[in-house]
């Protein structure tokens, strides 16, 4: 029987990557590999996505495992370097840096390069997590070429706090703090994310930078991934690995939080929070087994969920079961759970087995 295993559907991404360019038919794609392609696993993505113009991780380690692994295309740090050692290897591995603040400008300055590097300049139009206040930026980058260490010409990047929420204010807001500067930029603009490239269109500029939507899932809250004709590119499985009559009233699992109200049939999947699936699951939360969606009940251990398969249940030992994916939305699971699809895919513990297809 198949045990804790995510089975990628390449053809998934490549499906989602069309939806991407069709949304956003000017721009190119930087597609983002972070955390392990979201728990999809990076190498495999970048394969499957050869199309795409550049891809996108947060720390060196991931991109040095897809140079590792052959991966040839351009590869940008999400926010730049974290030491000064870091840019050589950059520079030299052709990882493209994002540049945020004094302090990377100074690691920069520190550092014999073997080679120019190519650079980003992030800019904060409204989120304030990371990036310099637009009046900063023009010395930023002036600063930035007379270090004779970077390629020109220097990328302008920003990042929306709220672009999955159709028609918040803060949307056009930061649109109007961004125009400014991107209107007579030199260099490639780049400001949406997935949600942004479904919703904000006049925010694609010359490239986009989709991640979660690559993988199947809704970057809009309230609205599903069918609705914009995504695939989901996991399918989270496992089997049962016991199926037994319980009596009305009895409880099941940690705490014996939760009570048949009735007879019934307790089913137990090998799956749990070592796995990556999430503990705090309310019980409720769907599983699919046996061509319906049944629902978990009691609480997720480290290693299995019990699930209400009903009192004329059918179900055996061995049969599979889709923890999410194609018939259970990732999306619904984070909603039950208390958490969004974000984490949960790239959560998935080392133990999991995957298979690509
Ligand atoms: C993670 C990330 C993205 C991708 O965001 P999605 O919502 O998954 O599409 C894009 N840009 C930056 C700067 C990011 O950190």
């Amino acid at each position: 029987m198949k045990v804790a295993t995510a089975v990628i559907d390449t053809k998934a991404l490549r499906h989602n990557f069309a939806v991407v360019r069709r949304h956003a038919p000017n721009a190119k794609v930087l597609a983002v590999l972070k955390a392990n392609g979201y728990g999809h696993n990076q190498v495999e993505v970048a394969k499957a996505l050869g199309q795409a113009d550049a891809f996108a991780v947060a720390r060196l380690n991931e991109a040095l495992a897809l140079r590792a692994a052959g991966i040839r295309q351009p590869l940008v740090m999400l926010e730049g370097c974290f030491n000064a050692s870091d840019l050589p290897v950059m520079a030299s591995e052709g990882v493209q840096a994002v540049f945020h603040t004094q302090a990377q400008l100074e690691m920069l300055r520190s550092v014999v390069m073997p080679g120019p590097i190519s650079a980003w300049i992030k800019v904060d139009s409204g989120m304030h997590r990371i990036g310099l206040a637009p009046a900063e930026v023009p010395a930023y980058l002036d600063a930035l070429l007379a270090t004779g260490k970077v390629a020109p010409p220097v990328g302008l990047i920003s990042h929306f706090a709220c672009a999955d929420e159709k028609g918040h204010p803060l949307n056009q807001q930061q649109i109007d703090q961004f125009l400014p500067l991107a209107s007579h930029w030199q260099g490639p603009v780049s400001m949406a994310a997935s949600a942004a490239i479904l919703s904000l269109p006049q925010a694609h500029f010359d490239w986009v930078r989709p991640g979660l939507m690559l993988y199947g899932a809704s970057p809009m809250a309230g609205e599903s991934a069918a609705h914009y004709q995504l695939k989901p590119a996991m399918r989270l499985v496992s089997s049962l690995i016991s199926v037994k009559r319980h009596k009305a009233g009895e409880p099941v699992g940690y705490g014996a939080t939760w009570r048949a109200p009735q007879d019934t049939v307790i089913g137990v999947v090998a799956m749990g929070y070592g796995d990556g699936y999430p503990r705090h699951a309310k019980s409720g939360t769907p599983l699919f087994v046996g061509g319906r969606k049944v629902p978990l009940v009691g609480r997720v251990s480290m290693d299995m969920v019990t699930v209400d398969l009903g009192p004329n249940a059918k179900d055996q030992v061995g049969d599979e079961v889709e923890l999410w994916g194609s018939e259970v939305p990732v999306e619904e699971v984070a909603e039950c759970a208390g958490t969004i699809s974000y984490e949960l895919l790239c959560n998935i513990a080392q133990r999991v087995r995957y298979e690509f297809v």
